[in-house]
């Protein structure tokens, strides 16, 4: 049997509709930007195997640091024991994180990042005992799959089958001139109530790479800081360069209160996941009383081999190489976008940094389940380029490493296709 006949005897794919899908393409080796199947075609990662690839695939140095990790220690519990890596990381990473940030808390992967956060604000305000159990987020927003992330993300076709379960959250649109006022209203009616406010700075991926202002985001930020209400900054996407800069809240002058990060933490090599938080927060679960206790954790919590691959992705992520990649993508992004943005098949383009989205015309409305997300899927598939529009929007954020001619092998294709389709 084929690996495509053995997979479909056996495995459920993620976000997939099993009964229409295509057979999944079998991938047996990542180079660079690219992927290579069993038949040898070169696949383009355009969108970084779900935005975790920061460096490239099967990256030789971050290879030979976990392989060095894997015969030093491969697992020790987190809970009164510790290790090397895992205090590495948390001292290498707050030292480039706001001044704010002093504690880190590891978990698995960018959900369990945001569902530690969520319960660190809300347990900060029951130690102190206030009554603030309410969150505050954006309409759209995405911040993952386990039930409380989906309770503090949008209401989509993502979670129409257990709206009815997911707790009660307050959604507010993103900010721009027009509504600060309004939205900073509504923030100061439910103060009392609200424990903090989650977000997805200057980029909602899952949503469509919506974009909003820096300018108002900072300026609802030092609201709800003048509220009471805490912040919490879900970096999980847009950490580690994908803006332009190392976090997306370097674009800010207010501080958060709590980050959370995962994808590109391990340059894409393994699960890992961490949320960081203030003194401030830290110190309101520390008490001679047990029930003020932070009673979270994961069997795999601070994995010292995720922890290796995290601090050698770091030592590439801060050689001034990387930086400089960042740059020219964005450069090339920003040339490319201005050469289409006439094109009478594209509504609008919008760029931040590393990430490219395009919205295609469809005289209708936009929608994740849009027919023209499935054309443009095998569009680009069949030119060997890996791309997974949101519904009709269609976006590229590539590997640091991509090189221009890989880059312009996608521009060039997207061309064709705004010809063709
Ligand atoms: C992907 C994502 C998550 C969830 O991360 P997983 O590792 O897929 O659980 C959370 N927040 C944001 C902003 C994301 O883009």
């Amino acid at each position: 049997m084929s690996l495509v006949e053995r997979d479909l005897a056996v495995i459920w794919h993620p976000y997939t509709q099993m009964q229409t899908a295509q057979p999944p393409v079998p991938i047996v080796r990542g180079e660079g930007a690219c992927l290579y199947s069993e038949d040898g075609t070169k696949y383009i990662d355009a969108v970084s195997s779900w935005w975790v690839n920061i460096h490239g695939h099967a990256h030789p140095y971050i290879a030979q640091k976990v392989s060095e990790q894997l015969y030093q220690l491969e697992h020790a519990i987190f809970a009164g024991f510790t290790h090397e890596r895992a205090v590495q990381l948390a001292e290498r990473l707050l030292a480039i994180l706001p001044s704010n940030q002093k504690k880190a808390f590891y978990t698995d992967d960018g959900s369990t990042a945001v569902e530690a956060a969520i319960k660190m604000c809300l347990q900060y305000w029951h130690n102190k005992g206030e009554q603030r159990t309410k969150i505050l987020a954006f309409n759209n927003a995405y911040h993952g799959d386990t039930f409380g992330a989906m309770s503090v993300s949008g209401r989509s076709v993502f979670t129409a089958a257990f709206d009815s379960l997911l707790f009660e959250v307050e959604f507010i649109d993103l900010p721009n001139a027009e509504n600060m006022e309004s939205l900073k209203s509504k923030v100061s009616s439910l103060k009392s109530e609200l424990s903090c406010f989650i977000f997805e700075p200057l980029v909602q991926g899952s949503a469509g790479m919506i974009m909003y202002d820096a300018k108002y985001l900072n300026e609802l930020m030092a609201h709800c800081r003048a509220e009471g209400i805490l912040l919490i900054d879900d970096e999980v996407f847009t950490g580690f360069g994908r803006t332009g800069k190392n976090f997306a809240c370097e674009y800010v002058d207010v501080q958060p209160d709590i980050m959370c990060f995962s994808k590109g933490i391990t340059g894409g090599t393994m699960a890992l996941g961490l949320t960081t938080c203030t003194q401030q927060i830290y110190d309101a679960f520390l008490s001679a009383d047990k029930m003020k206790t932070l009673f979270h954790g994961h069997s795999y919590t601070a994995n010292p081999v995720a922890c290796a691959a995290a601090l050698a992705s770091m030592d590439l992520f801060v050689h001034p190489d990387t930086q400089q990649n960042i740059d020219r993508i964005a450069e090339k992004h920003t040339a490319f976008a201005e050469s289409i943005k006439a094109h009478p098949k594209i509504k609008s383009t919008r760029q931040t940094g590393t990430i490219l989205a395009m919205e295609w015309e469809t005289g209708s409305s936009t929608s994740y389940l849009s027919g023209l997300r499935d054309t443009l899927y095998h569009y680009f598939l069949n030119k060997g380029i890996i791309m997974r529009p949101l519904g009709n929007i269609i976006y590229i954020l590539p590997p640091y490493c991509i090189t221009n001619a890989e880059l312009d092998y996608i521009y060039q294709s997207i061309g064709q296709a705004l010809d063709e389709i």
